[in-house]
């Protein structure tokens, strides 16, 4: 279905959860985190009528992101349904990567085709570190199982930190030359809990690139379902190399998506404070053509661009965690 700026949306991110194990530096802080109340959270049949709805106003691609998905039970399930929609044509995930090992396979057999592990270091200590209790070795036996399983692309989201991972940015590079692994740098979003620490660490594509270039010459390349990233591979090499961009070469008017997340929320853009609640009509009883003109006013509201310079800005801004990313 078409917004008003002629964009047409056909990919939905749903956050299953906003509980996560993990406690990343620029996402959650390790104390004092106000989770939703668990019945305030959709359940698994009001997140697929969701997803129907939207699948009936063109949604083709759906992403299983949270917090952390694989937390949740009865996530393989939910996959199955989300893959048998009428209309979904392609099923992902963002994980951490920390469950991943035991589920990889059972969630490509419900239907998921492709998955995004989060990375931000290959350093097992400083991993633990940005993470508070990331267990590198479990998230990289994730990984292999990805892969062993099937799924493609698998793609790694490492969020570039000035002054803690930058100069390891062509160590990740260095993984996509024998292997099938497509690395997302991903720049900084004021969307955490620590603007201040978000400032201060963001580190921008163009230097990035500079220092990618040190070691490896990039070349534009393609890859099916690349998203908002701007591809390169090394010549020669077997994965590629994106980087997305939204700080300093938003990429506003290609966008395709809108956001659910967990308690049912439908958010039009991820860098403003625009959302629809769904579930209030979900438990007051509306039909599925209701929902479906709700969802459709949720993606006819997305705005022209974001405002995630202006929430650097202000000390409250969005939570990414709660959306999903
Ligand atoms: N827990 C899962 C994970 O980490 O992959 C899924 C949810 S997480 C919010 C989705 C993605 O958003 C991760 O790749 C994470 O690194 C990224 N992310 C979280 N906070 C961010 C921020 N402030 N700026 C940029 N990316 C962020
Ligand atoms: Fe959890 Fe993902 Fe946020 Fe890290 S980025 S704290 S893994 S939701």
């Amino acid at each position: 279905m078409d917004d008003l700026y002629g964009r047409v949306v056909t990919y939905l991110r749903v956050s299953v959860t906003d509980r996560c194990n993990l406690r990343c530096r620029y996402c959650m802080p390790v104390d004092g985190v106000r989770f939703k109340d668990a019945r305030d959270l959709l359940s698994w049949e009001e997140l697929l009528r969701v997803v129907r709805a939207a699948a009936s106003l063109g949604v083709r691609r759906v992403r299983i992101t949270g917090g952390e998905p694989t937390t949740r039970p009865g996530l393989v399930d939910f996959v199955r349904a989300v893959a048998g929609t009428p209309g979904v044509q392609d099923v992902a995930m963002t994980t951490n990567g920390m469950l991943l090992a035991d589920l990889a396979a059972p969630l490509r057999d419900a239907g998921l085709r492709r998955v995004n592990v989060s990375l931000d270091s290959l350093r097992p200590e400083k991993f633990r570190e940005l993470t508070h209790f990331g267990d590198w070795d479990a998230v990289w036996s994730g990984v292999e199982a990805a892969l062993a399983a099937g799924l493609h692309p698998v793609k790694l989201n490492c969020v570039a930190l000035r002054g803690e991972n930058e100069a390891e940015l062509p160590d990740f590079v260095e993984l996509t030359r024998e292997r099938p692994l497509h690395v997302r740098f991903i720049e900084l979003m004021p969307l955490g809990s620590s603007h201040a620490w978000t400032r201060e660490r963001l580190y921008p594509a163009a230097e990035m690139r500079a220092r990618i270039a040190e070691r490896f010459a990039l070349e534009p390349d393609t890859l099916e379902g690349g998203g908002p990233a701007r591809t390169y591979r090394v010549p020669g090499f077997a994965g590629t190399v994106g980087f997305i961009t939204a700080m300093t070469e938003n990429f506003c008017h290609n966008c395709n998506r809108v956001r659910l997340t967990a308690d049912g929320e439908l958010q039009p853009c991820l860098g403003s404070l625009l959302a629809m609640d769904l579930r209030g009509p979900l438990r007051a009883g509306c039909t599925d053509d209701e929902l479906r003109h709700l969802v459709a006013r949720g993606i006819r509201a997305k705005p022209e661009r974001h405002l995630m310079e202006e929430y650097l800005q202000e000390t409250a801004g969005r939570l990414m965690w709660t959306i999903g990313g």
